[in-house]
């Protein structure tokens, strides 16, 4: 007797998650609190999840997944990890906040400067968005200067002057991208392409003695994951120089995550600014900026440029970030674990796409790693948006179908932890196998 091969997917039963889904979205604006959680970009309802624990989420449908998108970066070491979970609990006993200087937020202050060499002094906000906002007032307050340069496709939070898609060609003025932002706020954000170091000149040349600063994604990570490469972020560095522009690394994906001490490190270049986020907050809303002294102490109250926080160094999110930044201090081979883990399931999948006679472009640095939809190299936002959404969409759901949770939309970054295991990354290559074959790619 010949039994035809059919492969037959678990289909999950999300009932719950729907329900809840439903319920949100009467209440909540997409019924979601962040907006690309919604699923809008491959189809279908986001999962509620009630446990994140090691590298697997479970939803309140009692399904277990193996996750990687990891809160979006901040779970380096997977979800609830011991050491970050004591912590938090240590310091629960003397309440929740203060309101008043506590001693965490000195010794995470240092712990950062240890690690990020160029960090001279730190501010501790609330979130990326937070941070990103503020280095960018800190550079405008310190060159008295209004105009900055950023990049197409990366992403520095929600301010919005950030908030800006390139006009006709770089030198125009910027053109909103988002409805409520206003001409005013766009006008004064130039847009340059990302590795192309004649874009930014041209840009400079332009707008002589205007520019407070340059900010960029080191290793961006939210247009897939797409490298600096190493001659135009040394250009970047002496444009700056040369014309007393303040360089900003926002580095609120790959520091902490790429090395101790983040992209800079890696690429041997000291920013004037950077900006953290994610893995600095141990999972709990953290951000923060630093570097120069003489522009960091121009923040208020040490000097005019105004900054502040009700939560800011809140004690609970310093206990948490402190825990997190001190095991990477006291565990520097974590980064080598990461890239043993990550590089086996990057060998997996290109093993998979030359098994099915493709070539998609995969990006990685360390942990951080994207699989595009296109066969064209990847290396600025132009060719990242060559990718085939659609056919990540459906990739997307074989994938969840198999029990393997990646971030909804193709601009993601796939992050590793330190908790999946050697079990974890063969489930997700061999589902990487049968996803792509029943797309038919
Ligand atoms: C996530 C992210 C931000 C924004 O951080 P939030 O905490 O979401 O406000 C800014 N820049 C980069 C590079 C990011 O990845």
């Amino acid at each position: 007797m010949i039994v035809k091969k059919v492969i037959i997917y678990n289909i999950m039963n999300i009932e719950k998650s729907k329900q809840l889904f439903e319920e949100a979205k009467k209440i909540i604006p997409g019924g979601v609190n962040s907006p690309v959680r919604a699923f809008k970009s491959v189809g279908g309802d986001p999962l509620f999840i009630s446990r994140g624990s090691t590298s697997k989420l479970y939803d309140v449908d009692g399904n277990e997944y193996i996750d990687y998108i990891g809160s979006w970066g901040p779970h380096l070491f997977g979800h609830n990890p011991p050491f970050i979970k004591e912590a938090l609990l240590n310091s629960i006993e003397n309440g929740t906040s203060f309101g008043a200087p506590n001693e965490t937020e000195v010794k995470i202050a240092n712990l950062i400067a240890s690690l990020v060499p160029s960090v001279e002094m730190v501010r501790m906000v609330n979130s990326g968005t937070e941070a990103a906002m503020s280095a960018i007032r800190a550079a405008r307050g310190f060159t008295g200067r209004d105009k900055f340069i950023k990049f197409e496709g990366c992403y520095h939070g929600h301010a919005d002057y950030f908030l800006i898609k390139a006009g006709s060609g770089a030198l125009t003025l910027g053109v909103p991208t988002s409805p409520g932002v206003t001409k005013g706020n766009a006008s004064d954000t130039l847009l340059a392409d990302y590795n192309d170091i004649d874009s930014v000149k041209k840009i400079i040349s332009a707008n002589k003695g205007e520019i407070a600063a340059i900010i960029i994604e080191p290793i961006a990570g939210n247009m897939g994951v797409v490298a600096a490469k190493d001659d135009f972020i040394k250009e970047l560095r002496s444009i700056c120089d040369e014309e007393n522009v303040v360089l900003i690394f926002d580095e609120v994906m790959s520091g902490f995550r790429v090395a101790a001490g983040g992209a800079q490190e890696l690429m041997k270049i000291k920013p004037d600014l950077t900006v953290f986020g994610k893995i600095i907050g141990g999972g709990l809303p953290v951000g923060a900026f630093g570097g120069k002294r003489e522009i960091m102490e121009r923040i208020a109250p040490s000097g005019p440029v105004y900054q502040a926080g009700t939560l800011s160094g809140n004690p609970l999110a310093m206990a948490a970030g402190y825990a997190a930044l001190n095991f990477i201090k006291d565990n520097p081979d974590v980064y080598k674990v990461l890239e043993e883990k990550s590089s086996y399931l990057e060998k997996g999948f290109k093993e998979n796409i030359r098994s099915l006679g493709i070539n998609y472009a995969i990006n990685r640095v360390g942990s951080m790693m994207c699989m595009f939809f296109t066969e064209e190299p990847v290396d600025d936002f132009k060719s990242a948006v060559k990718s085939d959404t659609v056919l990540y969409g459906k990739y997307f759901h074989e994938m969840l179908k198999q029990g393997i949770y990646l971030a909804p939309a193709q601009f993601e970054a796939l992050f590793v932890s330190t908790a999946h295991s050697k079990d974890d990354l063969d489930k997700t290559i061999k589902a990487h196998y049968e996803s792509l074959r029943a797309i038919k790619v």
